[in-house]
């Protein structure tokens, strides 16, 4: 079973292969027959309407989900395979360990309000990767620099904007070193003045090599970082472009163009 993605998957760091999804007590799929490759150092790009399926596809690579069919890979090792009849297990099978390869931040990342910003990135290291308490804190500290909150290391997550939080999500995934990161509409929830500064964290991210999958409505921001784009409309990939520039100016499905007509 593990030779259909390792001989299909070119090097990618990410396949997603024949993947179904079905919640429990639902009569149709929210994904059926999904499939595609993240080579290593590149940003996919997922956008389509509300109820698509964007965040499901993002929750389902994260193992939060258990899948029905198909399989997922990391770096050519399936790490998991859709079972049918399995849609009420709670999460998937995963290990622990291996959930730490991917990392996810969502729309609305609430950190934990009893630690504070320094304890949140520091705290899965620490007990998930039993990891050296003051190398940690080495590495959290170089990377609220890089995310300009090394000032703020003491404070609350009450204390903080919504522009602020979300870029200590972003430390909290990164300090774990994820193979994979994926972002579904991190800026969704912020005003308007802070997504500047979190779409730049992610620029920055993408300029480094990380390997990323981004759900956005952000189309400015979808088309500047995307190395390849996904339209995904009812569980299917509707349309799978390899040159973004020519998917926002002429796409190829009658079914992209309306969708990008909604945002002019
Ligand atoms: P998107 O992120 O593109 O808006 P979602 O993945 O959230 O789409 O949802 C896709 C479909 O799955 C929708 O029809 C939604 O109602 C359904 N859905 C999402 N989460 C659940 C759930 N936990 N149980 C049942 N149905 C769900
Ligand atoms: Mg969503």
């Amino acid at each position: 079973m593990t030779d259909i993605v390792t001989e299909t998957n070119n090097g990618a760091a990410l396949s997603v292969r024949n993947l179904v999804k079905q919640y429990a007590n639902a009569d149709r799929r929210v994904l059926d027959d999904v499939s595609f490759d993240v080579p290593k150092g590149r940003v996919l790009v997922v956008v389509g309407p509300s109820g698509s399926g964007k965040s499901t596809l993002l929750r389902t690579i994260a193992g939060l989900e258990p899948i029905q069919g198909g399989q997922i890979a990391l770096n050519g090792t399936v790490i998991e395979t859709g079972k049918p009849g399995s849609e009420k297990a709670g999460r998937s099978a995963r290990s622990s360990e291996l959930r730490t390869h991917i990392g996810m931040v969502f729309q609305s990342y609430d950190l934990f309000p009893n630690k504070t910003v320094l304890g949140n990135i520091m705290m899965a290291p620490l007990l998930v990767q039993k990891r050296d308490k003051a190398e940690v804190e080495r590495e959290a500290l170089e990377l609220l620099g890089k995310v300009g909150l090394a000032d703020r290391k003491d404070a609350w997550p009450h204390e903080l904007s919504g522009g602020q939080r979300q870029r200590i999500a972003i430390c909290r995934a990164l300090i774990l070193h994820p193979e994979v990161l994926l972002f579904d509409e991190i800026t969704a929830a912020l005003d308007p003045e802070m997504v500047r500064e979190v779409l730049d964290v992610v620029i920055g991210l993408a300029r480094s090599g990380q390997t990323m999958v981004i759900v956005t409505h952000e189309m400015r921001f979808a088309r500047a970082i995307a190395d390849e784009i996904i339209l995904l409309e009812d569980g299917h990939i509707v349309e799978h472009s390899t040159d973004p520039e020519r998917f926002f100016i002429e796409p190829e499905t009658e079914r992209a163009q309306q969708f990008l007509r909604t945002f002019e």
